[in-house]
């Protein structure tokens, strides 16, 4: 397996989703599997779940299920004839009445449409290709809109309405029905699509509590009402991406830099994970080779400090999903060559914080590591709290976490850094350290001479928060 810090998210599809493809994917690097649920069958999800199982359990490893709730994605329906070609300067109409649709209507998939667009608010198709103004609506079924920027319009296009109140929940009928399915197979991780506010990541909190299920979150930042929201969406959430596709419809194109920069500060401030998502090696879905601005891009994430960068179509329906894993992996690689992206400067824990003691041991644990340039950090976690925060100083010293709590195994996979192993023998702080050390050693880990930096939690039977820092030597 590749060894490296940023991991790598890879979208599973027709491409990529045998066991024989994903196990390959996992030997070149790939950290996290996501499942789109804006394509694909039920059923077909349910043996891409199993072979991402199997092939785990093949190789021993612990790769995370990241599964993509497509949220309230709005679209045009189907249009005949090719499609219609939308001239500059012309006026069409939209319905919202299915059977209505044809040569001169043209049918929207959103039944509040008429209800929540206003006049003179723009309306754009196809990711941002094609611009229309809102000349009219009539409120209850029909919209009227003059062509800014026309050309040809297929059938099921996305809509983006950056300007609009968007009246439907975050977690809409499909996205329900998706949320009970993956809950009972148990994913790590859970992204929501076109979130708006905090409001939506309690909901789907709540969705999950209710169903006794440890699967943790991932808000998509696409939708300028988030970027608003985005200090209260980070403190309800456990990690963001950064989805630069429908973001940069939503926001002007030249805004997407700056936002993903301050995305990923936020996010490390608050020691939440942050992928970066969409077009980073896009035109490796047909080449062999990415583009030098796609590389630049991957490296430049990892500069930023991403916890993961993502692929989509590239290895989902792409020509070379396993090449695009191997390219990725050795841009990251030789990245992390650099001083630069490791200890970010972060101010130490505040005594009022719930978690002072913990955030105070792993600031120093941090700390300590680049005193003594040790070799790895070990950390014993059941919550996984530990990990996260560890990380979220990116620390030259490798991260291990110890874990009794399985789901956090495969939940880790998205974290910088950390590579956790299974361990539930608790029988005292020394012995378990001691042994944890033993193991490294056997594993080749750490050698003979190098030095570690413990993290636990006295006592130990207790399992509660972390409270003590111990520097050893193998
Ligand atoms: C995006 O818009 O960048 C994104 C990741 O979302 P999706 O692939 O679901 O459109």
């Amino acid at each position: 397996m590749t060894n490296k810090k940023t991991k790598i998210v890879a979208t599973l599809g027709p491409a990529s989703d045998s066991v024989e493809a994903i196990s390959a994917m996992i030997k070149a690097g790939m950290n996290v599997c996501r499942i789109n649920f804006s394509h694909g069958e039920i059923k077909r999800h349910d043996e891409t779940i199993d072979n991402i199982r199997k092939a785990d359990k093949n190789l021993g490893t612990n790769t995370a299920i990241l599964a993509d709730l497509q949220g309230p994605k709005l679209r045009v329906g189907k249009i005949g004839n090719g499609g219609k070609e939308l001239i500059d300067g012309e006026v069409i109409t939209f319905t919202t009445i299915e059977a209505e649709s044809g040569e001169d209507k043209l049918y929207m998939t959103y039944p509040e449409f008429p209800r929540d667009v206003k006049v003179g608010e723009r309306i754009l198709l196809d990711d941002g290709k094609l611009t229309l103004e809102t000349v009219s609506t009539n409120g209850k079924d029909e919209v009227t809109a003059k062509v800014i920027h026309g050309g040809l319009l297929t059938s099921n296009k996305g809509v983006n309405l950056p300007n609009t109140k968007i009246s439907q929940p975050c977690i809409t009928e499909k996205d329900a029905k998706d949320l009970e399915y993956v809950l009972t197979k148990n994913v790590d991780w859970i992204a929501l699509s076109f979130v708006r506010s905090a409001r939506d990541i309690i909901e789907l909190r709540h969705l999950i509590k209710a169903a006794e299920k440890h699967a943790r979150i991932v808000a998509k930042i696409e939708k300028p009402e988030a970027i608003d929201d985005i200090d209260d969406i980070i403190r309800e959430t456990d990690a963001i991406m950064v989805a630069r596709g429908d973001l940069g419809v939503e926001i002007p194109l030249q805004n997407v830099p700056l936002i993903q920069k301050m995305l990923i500060r936020k996010s490390l401030k608050n020691g939440k994970p942050v992928i970066v998502a969409t077009q980073m090696m896009e035109s490796m879905i047909e080449a062999n080779t990415p583009t030098r601005a796609e590389v630049n891009d991957v490296a430049n994430a990892v500069l930023d400090g991403a916890d993961a960068v993502m692929l989509s179509a590239e290895t989902s329906v792409g020509k070379y999903p396993l090449k695009v894993i191997e390219v990725m992996s050795r841009i990251v690689k030789e990245v992390e060559k650099l001083d630069e992206i490791y200890h970010h400067e972060e101010p130490p824990a505040e005594i009022h914080e719930s978690r002072y003691i913990t955030n105070s041991i792993c600031f120093n644990a941090v700390r300590l590591s680049k005193r003594v340039e040790a070799k790895a950090i070990i950390a014993m976690t059941f919550s996984g709290y530990t990990g996260f925060k560890v990380a979220s100083q990116r620390p030259r010293a490798e991260i291990f976490i110890f874990t009794g709590n399985k789901n956090i195994l495969t939940q880790m996979s998205l974290v910088w850094g950390v590579r956790a192993f299974f361990y539930d023998k608790m029988v005292s702080t020394d012995h378990t350290m001691d042994d944890i050390k033993y193991i490294l050693k056997k594993e080749k880990m750490v050698r003979e001479g190098d030095f570690t930096v413990h993290i636990a939690s006295m006592p130990i039977k207790e399992a509660g928060m972390s409270n003590t820092l111990k520097l050893d030597k193998v």
